[in-house]
């Protein structure tokens, strides 16, 4: 899709640090890392938001999960753990409109939290 930061990224007209990809799914290191392991996994195809996934793009989740499964062991953190987050809309605080998962590791990540001081 025109104008989309991770379609540029999928097609490699914005430079990333890529982990994985196979014909359906890349996943590469987040620019502003939020903890020691910090990748984003995205779908090749457009999906805007967790909003618009469909029934479809079940077997895509499920490659996704795979990629996760695959990113976690290739940097090290399958046996001590990780987060996988999806951000959906302004709630969400998602920046950019094209689906993605965060995997975060190699540190304890303290409890889940939800309104952050800067908005409550
Ligand atoms: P969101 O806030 O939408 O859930 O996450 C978007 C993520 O994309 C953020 O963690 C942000 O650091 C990351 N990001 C934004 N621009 C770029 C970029 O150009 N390259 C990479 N690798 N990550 C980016
Ligand atoms: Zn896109």
């Amino acid at each position: 899709m025109d104008n989309c930061l991770f379609c540029k990224i999928v097609n490699g007209d914005i430079p990333s640090k890529k982990v994985m990809e196979n014909d359906r799914v890349l996943v590469f290191h987040d620019i502003q890392p939020a903890a020691p392991v910090h990748v984003l996994i995205i779908p090749k195809k457009h999906i805007a938001s967790m909003n618009d996934v469909q029934a479809e793009d079940l077997e895509l989740i499920v490659d996704i999960h795979k990629a996760a499964q695959e990113a976690a062991a290739e940097l090290g953190i399958a046996k001590s753990g990780y987060r996988l987050i999806n951000n959906c809309g302004q709630d969400g605080e998602q920046t950019v409109h094209h689906l993605h998962y965060h995997l975060l590791g190699g540190a304890r990540l303290g409890a889940l939290t939800g309104i952050s001081s800067s908005h409550a």
